[in-house]
């Protein structure tokens, strides 16, 4: 697996790190390509979403084995929550056809 922004399925332009960023809707599952304009619908990718779940409930099941002070979760997820944010854009791409519309 290697990491790669997401392509528009439309006009097969590349988004930016930043584009790519801004292109994520928690609450609806697509949004405007910032060069075309067409609706594109997020999918994201299943590995990716694996790797981000472990790494948002990493600091808990390290508290499995030892002891983690709420000070050092703190700190733990001061570091996590900007690395997430970061990779976010490489954990999604673009697609055309709206996927919960399959029939
Ligand atoms: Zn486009």
């Amino acid at each position: 697996m290697t990491p790669t922004l997401p392509t528009c399925a439309s006009c097969a332009s590349a988004l930016t790190w930043k584009e790519a960023l801004f292109m994520q809707r928690f609450l609806q599952n697509h949004n405007r390509c910032p060069r075309c304009g067409a609706v594109q619908y997020i999918k994201t990718r299943k590995p990716a979403l694996f790797v981000t779940v472990i790494m948002a409930v990493s600091p808990l099941t390290v508290n499995l084995f030892t002891e983690v002070t709420i000070p050092l979760a703190i700190v733990l997820y001061t570091i996590l929550i900007p690395l997430l944010v970061t990779v976010s854009p490489f954990t999604y791409e673009l697609s055309d056809d709206d996927p919960l519309m399959k029939s």
